[in-house]
């Protein structure tokens, strides 16, 4: 959710590559990757050099050159957009390191997660995508695309299945009145878990007041007690706590504004935050989040807003075959189910649970789900 007039969506859909197009995205892969990492040891070695870091532009012109020189020929193998995209993604983690959200870049490795972005050039028809050098390959559309898509992110998981992730800008205003259904989980890593697979974050400016609160605290708690400093350490933290309140429901605000224009109906966790409490490691997560507040708010905005009763375990439920993980535990973010080998994404499966389940009254409709 950028400026005020254009918002960004991410459409996420597995795809099934043929024994062919898996041999050329390999490709793809494994070249990005190589510049990926050509890339962070020549700024390495830069900066080494010269005290200073080196031009983004400057790099991909020496990328260019590389291509021309003896012994690297093959890189043509690969997409150049696509490999001059992989220099675009590591000066942004690069960025991410300067603006202290990440560590430093790190150099990827061929056993973890493949990702190449196309910045053009991909088309969509009934249910193929066409991807350069790859060609069309079949995907499952279980949710259409709204907006206009800008940036096409290829992605072959750990364990060996393929999804694409399409990101689309719309205006604001141009998006549809609330149309369809969504299910949202609430989770801990991320405020909320869409059934469409969209994860939305507490916002940058959000975390920064909830962590300079947390200082706070501890500054009071090592002030004497009775002291002109503990009463003054005292209204410094009152004033923040106020602060991250009207933050947090400025969020909670644009938020469920957001989804109850795009969604007619709503399914969210009913959450007994009582029963919840008793888990000490969820307690803060929850007092702190504004779960309850969203869950007014959304009941007030959305045309139909259903609060599911969570009389099964939706993390642990195959929301393709209905498989229940018993194994399954708090630190698990990513499993695949051994009865129909689908893989999830943990909150992903959750959120289409929540949608999946009927509702007091409703007669128990259910929504295919096809992927995810
Ligand atoms: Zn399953």
């Amino acid at each position: 959710m950028a400026d005020s007039n254009k918002t960004h969506r991410a459409f996420r859909y597995r795809i099934y590559p043929n024994t062919e197009q898996q041999q050329v995205l390999a490709v793809q892969f494994g070249h990005a990757r190589f510049v990926y990492n050509w890339g962070l040891a020549t700024r390495k070695a830069y900066y080494h050099q010269h005290g200073t870091g080196i031009d983004h532009y400057a790099l991909k012109r020496q990328l260019t050159q590389l291509k021309h020189t003896p012994g690297f020929e093959w890189l043509g193998e690969a997409d150049s957009q696509v490999l001059q995209a992989k220099l675009d993604d590591l000066d942004r983690a690069y960025q991410n390191f300067f603006e202290k959200r990440a560590g430093y870049p790190r150099f990827k490795s061929r056993k973890g997660e493949q990702k190449i972005r196309y910045p053009q050039r991909f088309k969509f028809d009934g249910n193929r995508i066409y991807l350069p050098k790859v060609g069309w390959v079949k995907a499952v559309f279980h949710r259409p695309l709204t907006g206009t898509p800008k940036t096409v992110t290829v992605t072959k998981t750990k364990s060996g299945n393929y999804f694409v992730s399409v990101q689309c800008e719309m205006e604001t205003d141009s998006r549809p009145q609330g149309q369809g259904e969504i299910g949202i989980d609430l989770g801990l890593k991320h405020f909320a878990v869409l059934s469409s697979g969209e994860k939305i974050e507490s916002p940058q400016y959000l975390r920064q007041s909830e962590a300079k609160l947390k200082r706070l605290q501890r500054q009071l708690s090592r002030k004497q007690k009775g002291s002109a400093n503990r009463e003054k350490a005292r209204l410094k933290l009152a004033r923040q706590v106020e602060h991250v309140a009207n933050q947090r429901k400025d969020f909670l605000d644009k938020l469920s504004h957001d989804l109850a224009k795009q969604y007619h109906t709503i399914k969210i966790e009913n959450l007994n935050v009582c029963g919840m409490l008793k888990n000490h490691k969820l307690a803060k997560s929850i007092s702190d989040s504004g779960w309850g507040m969203f869950g007014r708010m959304l009941a007030y905005k959305a045309a139909d807003c259903q609060k599911i009763d969570r009389f099964y375990p939706s993390s642990k439920t195959c929301s393709v075959c209905g498989f229940r993980n018993k194994q399954l535990q708090l630190q698990h973010r990513f499993w695949r189910c051994p009865a129909c080998k689908t893989e999830h994404d943990r909150d992903i499966n959750a959120a289409i649970n929540i949608l999946n389940q009927p509702t007091a009254g409703a007669a128990g409709r259910q929504t295919p789900v096809e992927s995810v």
